[in-house]
């Protein structure tokens, strides 16, 4: 512990003093740490200290549950997946200092996802770290509509396998890398991007697997390809989400804001997603966790303080954090800034930030499209 953060440790005790003094706990508010968008919420890294984890925590909950009410709203395919983010973590049970809760495992869950991703980052980190000249890949394929993105998001994925075969037999250099399948939405246009992200070992890799890319998809430019060198923050890079869930836009005064995905959107990138890998290790293989499996019941957070008696945390939207409801104390003391907050509850009210969603009947609600 440092100096400043000792100190703030004894300004939080004084306070939680003097509030127990008052006959209630008064903590410090964890306030937005400055314009963080939704998508770097869900990039942030696993080194926060304990306690600010779980503020974290509150603040994924906290976006996550009205999104999910309004995909699960859709009645699709996934309605039912989607209301187990809404349950996710809903009550968390505090033996001591640890806290455990059930965890819904969903893509689509925030909460869920960090944690994921942190572990996706351990399995991952040390074995990039031993390549010497790692690059990263970008593989893309034209924009596509909601209609054949299902096809194109199979074709993609299978297409590079039979790049991976034919360069281990015919020229003999095998792909060794992290395949990452990622899908954003093209707010101007309406339509889709999926495409694949790797890190490969090396750049003689690299350079081969654009080659083949563009011979398979002889359609494509081969401007819209990219290698780059990577390092370490490249692998951060790689795990920190598969599809946005906000749009940067320029408005007419020349104001660059964020503004959510429309929901029928995302809905159809999560449905073109399902059963799809997101990571896939190529010419090495790890214990990575299973991407749609629940999160462990036994995983744990450790709270700040330890508690005597157990004690019972029910999330309160409302509150932005979960509560004692016997003591009305909340956990994290997690408190959004007014403008995530607008940005968040938008879910709810349904209004995307001034543009109309498009409203497209969702392919894979209905009949199953016809794989390519
Ligand atoms: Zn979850």
């Amino acid at each position: 512990m440092d100096a400043v953060e000792a100190l703030s440790e004894r300004t939080r005790r004084a306070q939680e003093v003097a509030g127990e003094a008052l006959g209630r706990v008064v903590r410090p508010a964890a306030t937005e740490p400055g314009d963080r968008s939704l998508d770097t919420l869900a990039q942030l890294d696993q080194k926060d200290r304990k306690a600010s984890r779980l503020v974290n925590r509150a603040r994924r909950m906290f976006a996550t549950k009205p999104m999910a009410v309004r995909l699960a709203e859709l009645r699709g395919s996934l309605e039912q997946q989607y209301r187990n983010a809404i349950y996710c973590a809903s009550r968390l049970t505090q033996e001591g200092a640890r806290i455990r809760g059930k965890y819904c495992g969903t893509r689509w869950c925030l909460v869920c996802s960090a944690i994921r991703t942190a572990k996706l980052i351990r399995v991952y980190e040390p074995i990039l770290k031993t390549w010497e000249h790692p690059c990263f890949v970008t593989l893309t394929v034209p924009n596509c509509s909601a209609n054949e993105l299902f096809g194109v998001i199979k074709r993609i994925v299978e297409v590079l396998r039979l790049i991976q075969r034919s360069m281990r037999r015919t020229h003999k250099v095998p792909l060794v890398g992290v395949r990452k399948l990622e899908c954003t939405f093209n707010e101007r246009r309406l339509d889709f991007h999926p495409h694949l992200h790797l890190i490969v070992e090396n750049k003689a890799i690299a350079e081969l697997v654009v080659k083949l890319w563009l011979k398979r998809f002889p359609e494509c430019s081969p401007a819209a390809q990219d290698v780059r060198p990577t390092d370490a923050q490249g692998v951060k890079e790689l795990f920190k989400y598969f599809t946005k869930l906000t749009t940067r836009v320029t408005t007419a005064s020349g104001k660059s804001i964020s503004r959510r995905i429309p929901t029928e959107a995302l809905d159809v990138i999560f449905q073109a997603m399902v059963g799809r890998r997101v990571y896939q290790p190529m010419g090495f293989t790890v214990d990575a966790p299973d991407e749609d499996a629940p999160i462990d019941p036994t995983d744990t957070t450790v709270a700040a303080e330890e508690r005597p008696e157990p004690v019972l945390w029910d999330w309160e939207q409302s509150v932005a954090d979960w509560v004692d409801r016997s003591t009305g104390e909340t956990l994290t003391g997690y408190v959004p800034a007014a403008e995530f907050r607008k940005f968040v509850e938008g879910w709810s009210s349904g209004e995307t930030g001034g543009q109309t969603a498009p409203l497209w009947k969702n392919p894979r609600s209905g009949a199953d499209v016809p794989d390519k």
